[in-house]
């Protein structure tokens, strides 16, 4: 494929998707039915999906991670394709946003969660996904012929990430260049670039729009509290963990004018959800569709909170994901926004993984999912990240780095006191031992550089597990 036609396909869908995001619910169904039958159609034509017609989604059964990973061979549709071939294009040293047969764009997960996952698209196919999230952190700011305009102002978009490496943000951001001539101008910054590095580049360039992980951008926010970092966004976008009421309210209150950007994304389709000017995060169903699922993989209540959801790529014909699990912990809100968007909102929660169950007086496991967590350690006077691991059954550890010139003492007593609480507020605090400790750095993923602020490593204990009761505050 030529560099016109990823353009072409780019700029076609930015200014159908943002015309999208106000179409009324008929039309979203229509464009919606119309994707779907290209992508059963390829589907049809997979070993994997095959061997019967497929003309709805019912027709599909639900497809677990490791089932798909496992018959890889059989999910693609040009015979070209195969699983050797994939990674022998990633392992021998490929740039990330090159191309495999010139056409292809491979990506595999950062195998935070253990399972490591290969995927391709053609260009054409992640160009559209990649338009949708685009017309979407820009809704409500430009009329559709303003994109004319957006491209002679050259947006300019940093990204710092993760460099190297063949996951999906690192690709897509090597891929702006080719875009970038006609829409916008792009860089990545490396997230483990030294900071002063990391703030001189942002300072020289400028960014109109700053993508991070939402741990990294409230290192960014301290920066600019202290003068080093003299940037002044419009748009502020955060991705690849969960968005934490920390960086929310660092974000407020350091850029008050940036629209804060919520993406939720996944390897398999990237344009899963965008959050709107009102905050509430919309599926993306001109780009995908969300089932939210029990564990058995059942469909589960409208409101009621899912452990996992099926998700359908509607733009991937070259290796069709049509039902395939995510354990994403979801819940869907049908309810009209006051944005005006007719795509329904979800709420996702932190990863199923990192709900820590912890053992009562009573011998029950009890279920503490992260936001109550996070709300407990909100407003800590001089702290500027933390992580909190369950790292063996009842036994956590606190890590803190202290902002410049905080006495870390202070810091420690307050994280203390909070947890203390928490732990106190839910009956656990003689059952339940913690280690609160400073450190210099909080320590990312060694591949990825993604952050896990709230990990569990303790598997889920059996039985019967309880909700933990609200905190008393
Ligand atoms: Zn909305």
């Amino acid at each position: 494929m030529s560099q016109a036609h990823e353009i072409a396909a780019f700029g076609l869908e930015l200014v159908q998707a943002y015309r999208r995001t106000s179409a009324s619910r008929e039309l979203l169904r229509e464009v919606q039915a119309r994707r779907l039958r290209a992508v059963l159609d390829a589907a049809s034509r997979t070993r994997f999906y095959g061997g019967k017609p497929l003309r709805h989604l019912r027709d599909v059964e639900p497809v677990r991670k490791a089932q798909y990973q496992a018959r890889l061979d059989d999910t693609f549709t040009d015979k070209q394709l195969s699983k050797a071939a994939l990674l022998a294009f990633v392992h021998g040293g490929g740039a990330p946003g090159a191309l495999l047969f010139d056409r292809y764009l491979v990506a595999t997960t950062s195998g935070t969660t253990g399972h490591v996952g290969v995927f391709v698209d053609d260009v054409a196919g992640w160009s559209r996904q990649r338009a949708v999230v685009f017309a979407r952190m820009f809704q409500g700011m430009l009329t559709a012929e303003g994109f004319a305009m957006l491209a002679r102002r050259r947006y300019r978009l940093a990204f710092v990430i993760a460099s190297g490496g063949h996951w999906l943000t690192s690709i897509l951001a090597g891929r702006m260049p080719t875009l970038g001539r006609a829409f916008a101008d792009s860089r990545i910054v490396p997230v483990d670039a030294p900071l002063p590095t990391v703030v001189r580049e942002l300072n020289a360039f400028q960014p109109l729009l700053l993508h991070s992980y939402p741990t990294f951008l409230e290192v960014l926010c301290a920066e600019a509290r202290k003068g080093a970092l003299r940037i002044d966004p419009e748009i502020v976008s955060a991705g690849s963990e969960p968005l934490s009421l920390a960086c929310r309210e660092a974000v407020r209150a350091t850029f008050p004018k940036a629209r804060l950007v919520e993406t939720y994304a996944a390897t398999e389709c990237l344009a899963m959800a965008t959050s709107c000017p009102h905050g509430a995060v919309h599926v993306n169903e001109d780009a995908c569709m969300l089932e939210p699922v029990d564990d058995r993989l059942e469909p589960v209540a409208p409101g009621v909170e899912a452990s996992r959801v099926l998700v359908t790529n509607l733009s991937n014909v070259v290796q069709p994901l049509v039902r395939y699990e995510l354990t994403d912990s979801v819940s869907v809100d049908d309810a009209p926004c006051p944005c005006g968007s007719a795509m329904a909102r979800i709420k996702v929660r932190g990863r199923t993984d990192d709900t820590f169950f912890l053992v009562d007086g009573q011998g029950r496991a009890q279920a503490h999912p992260p936001i109550p967590i996070e709300v407990a350690f909100l407003g800590v006077p001089g702290l500027l990240q933390y992580q909190l691991v369950h790292e063996a059954q009842n036994r956590l550890r606190l890590s803190f780095v202290a902002d410049e010139g905080a006495p870390p003492g202070d810091v420690a007593a307050g994280l203390d006191a909070r947890l203390t609480r928490y732990l106190k507020d839910h009956g656990l605090l003689e059952h339940v031992g913690y280690l609160v400790e400073q450190i210099d750095a909080v320590e990312r993923h060694a591949k990825s550089k993604k952050l896990r602020q709230i990990e569990s490593r303790v598997a889920r204990p059996p039985g019967e597990v309880v909700a933990a009761i609200e905190a008393r505050r």
